[in-house]
């Protein structure tokens, strides 16, 4: 038996990661998290083969004319992100579910590629207002740099009607339990 696959994508600020941590911690759905590839630079505390393979961009290019990404897109300017073949086929084959967080785009190519075998899931703010307050009141942000990604996520948020299935998060709880229950529906 092959493993699943759930694509979520959202917006930054959207509490996406949040969202993913608190499913993958209840540990019922065997889900497994797909580790993607980039050419950015580690942040602080991010692990190489945990959260992303760090390749530099002339390995990542290898890996392009290889062949071996199912997708990858240049996300923010000279920073490239994609997903493995090998990281896709190691999950399912052995049977368990795979999950992936990627962006809009890679969303919906991933999910031409594997049709009915997998699950587009996109996070919603409440509204782009909503989002607009939530990246004012973090303040890490200078306000030009909430400005673009706000217009960003405007851009993002056109995608929605693509998706599969859509969550509003509006409560974090409400959110987790209606991705969980959406994830387990599928799988
Ligand atoms: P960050 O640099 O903050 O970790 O991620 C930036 C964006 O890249 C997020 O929206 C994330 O979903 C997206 N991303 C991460 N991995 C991949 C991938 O393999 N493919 C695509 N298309 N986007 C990705």
């Amino acid at each position: 038996m092959t493993g699943k696959i759930i694509i979520i994508s959202a917006p930054s600020g959207c509490g996406k990661s949040t969202i993913i941590s608190a499913i993958m911690a209840k540990g019922d759905l065997d889900l497994q998290f797909s580790v993607s590839a980039t050419s950015r630079s580690p942040r602080e505390g991010e692990i190489d083969g945990v959260h992303y393979y760090f390749l530099t961009e002339q390995t990542f290019r290898q890996h392009i004319e290889k062949g071996n990404f199912v997708e990858y897109e240049e996300v923010y300017p000279g920073r490239f992100y994609g997903t493995l073949a090998s990281e896709i086929e190691r999950i399912t084959s052995s049977g368990h579910n795979v999950i992936l967080d990627i962006d809009v785009k890679g969303a919906m190519n991933v999910k031409r590629i594997y049709g009915d075998k997998a699950l587009t899931l996109f996070i919603t703010p409440p509204s782009v207002d909503v989002l607009r307050q939530r990246l004012e009141s973090r303040a890490t942000d200078s306000a030009d740099a909430i400005n673009e990604r706000v217009n960003k996520a405007e851009y993002e948020l056109s995608f929605a009607p693509r998706f599969d299935r859509t969550v509003v998060n509006d409560n974090l709880d409400i959110a987790v339990k209606e991705t969980h229950d959406i994830i387990r529906e599928f799988i």
